[in-house]
């Protein structure tokens, strides 16, 4: 497996769990805000046995969180043997994904226990945004084996300033209300170290406008929160 590292332990990657998070190399999108963009090619690669001896090391954790990159690019055999020896190990695992593979997700979607879904924007602008023509529909059939699946999921948009505002959440929320989405995420932009140089100059926007856009998602969906500085329901 294409790996970036691993973090020994995190207490914000994984909803209830302390956990340790994997970075995988490689990644189909090229977001001009990606804050892991030296994870988007290259990686060491590394025999699943390795990974999971490096994990079990840890006695503080009871989770574990797959992130990139995009951790769904690795080869679907190899991804399947980790997992099970995690679970093996009695670890809960959390897959990030930006959607773009959902054929292999509907082969891990039962063996795993949450996932974290990246909606970044209107489908009809994800093929400007991430690089990939075909991506708003795979997303999209993602968010639908997600729905039709008994796994615990969230859906999150990094709110952009000039990708995001007003029409594009209440957008993107009417859609995850179409698909019966329970939880949906707002999260702040960080502009340090970005993919473009354009957007290290563009400014977060103000927390209470991320509360304000949180206000219009909870039109349409149960349970919406803003994560910046820490994470407040709205
Ligand atoms: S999907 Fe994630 S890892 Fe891939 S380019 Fe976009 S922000 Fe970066």
């Amino acid at each position: 497996m294409l790996l970036g590292g691993i973090l020994d332990l995190s207490t914000v990657d994984f909803p209830g769990k302390l956990c340790s998070v994997v970075f995988f190399a490689g990644c189909p999108f090229r977001c001009p805000y990606c804050q892991n963009h030296r994870l988007l090619q290259g990686g060491m690669r590394l025999e699943v046995d390795y990974i999971v001896s490096e994990i079990k090391r840890n006695f503080l954790i009871d989770g574990v969180c797959f992130t990139g990159g995009e951790p769904l690019m690795q080869n679907l055999d190899e991804l399947k043997d980790l997992i099970s020896k995690l679970k093996d190990l009695g670890f809960a695992v959390k897959i990030d994904t930006n959607g773009y593979y959902p054929e292999k997700l509907a082969k891990i979607v039962d063996l795993i226990d949450y996932v974290a879904l990246d909606f970044k924007t209107t489908p009809k602008n994800y093929p400007k945004l991430t690089g990939k023509d075909d991506s708003a529909e795979r997303v999209l059939e993602t968010l639908k084996i997600l729905s039709s699946s008994g796994v615990k999921f969230e859906v999150r948009t990094t709110v952009v300033p000039t990708v995001v505002d007003e029409i594009t959440v209440t957008e993107i929320a009417e859609i995850l209300s179409d698909f019966g989405v329970k939880l949906y995420v707002l999260q702040q932009f960080r502009n340090e170290d970005v993919l473009d140089e354009n957007f290290r100059h563009i400014e977060p926007y103000p927390k209470d406008y991320l509360i304000e856009l949180g206000k219009l998602a909870k039109s349409y969906v149960p349970k919406v929160l803003v994560r910046c500085e820490g994470e407040e329901e709205v």
